[in-house]
């Protein structure tokens, strides 16, 4: 059982479903030469995909091509279906830092041959994830910054205001199709900047609140 925890408390909360969202922020998409879509686009990870704080990224050998995707990520704190926009944001327990690697060989490969992405974001250490902060200490989730430094350079830095679908809108949307239960996970999307990594990186990522402080961070390595 994968489990994630909440700033503050002795909780071990069960990890469901991680859902994340492709193609979030404009100047992503951009530079992956996309469209932008009319409706979010989403895809899973299995929860098996999880790593914590100073644990490892493990390179799957099929790939030449493993890139890191810095992005806000929103824990679930109660379920629901059909959930309007204007509660969405009393369904979330906290916010957090994740990081959804991506094997963008494989991808392209699936991409071009019109199948799943499944095994380009959903291998073994595909998703390392931080603490969450409790949704009452974080406020508005629109105020954030979302960073990532490889080895001491900064490799990817977004305003959150920048989402084209913003995590109410997202949560709405989703619940439509999809029921939400506690410990579900969201994966916001990235911003520009995307790029490959190696054996032996460091991977810094941070969520900055609105003054520009960091409030919850996470570091892995790439083994
Ligand atoms: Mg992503």
């Amino acid at each position: 059982m994968t489990v994630v925890s909440i700033k503050g408390s002795q909780e071990q909360i069960s990890v469901g479903k991680i859902l994340c969202i492709g193609q979030n922020y404009a100047e992503h998409a951009k530079e992956m030469q996309s469209a932008v879509s009319t409706s979010p686009v989403f895809f899973f990870k299995p929860s098996t995909a999880i790593i914590h704080q100073g644990e490892h990224i493990v390179l799957p050998a099929i790939s030449n091509n493993v890139h890191h995707e810095v992005e806000l990520t929103v824990l679930i704190g109660t379920g629901g279906k059909n959930i309007p926009r204007e509660r969405a944001m009393q369904h979330v327990a906290g916010y957090g830092i994740g990081l959804d690697m991506t094997m963008r060989d494989i991808q392209t490969e699936a991409k071009k041959q019109g199948q799943p992405w499944a095994l380009a974001k959903g291998f073994d250490t595909s998703a390392p994830i931080s603490e969450f902060l409790p949704a009452a200490i974080v406020g508005d989730p629109s105020t954030l910054t979302v960073q990532l430094n490889v080895n001491g350079t900064l490799r990817q830095l977004s305003k959150t205001i920048n989402l084209i679908f913003s995590v109410d809108v997202l949560i709405a949307y989703i619940s439509q199709f999809i029921t939400f239960e506690r410990g579900d996970i969201i994966y916001t999307g990235t911003p520009e900047g995307v790029s490959a990594v190696t054996h032996g990186d460091q991977l810094e990522a941070a969520l900055l609140n609105a003054v520009g402080n960091t409030i919850v961070s996470l570091s892995v390595s790439v083994k």
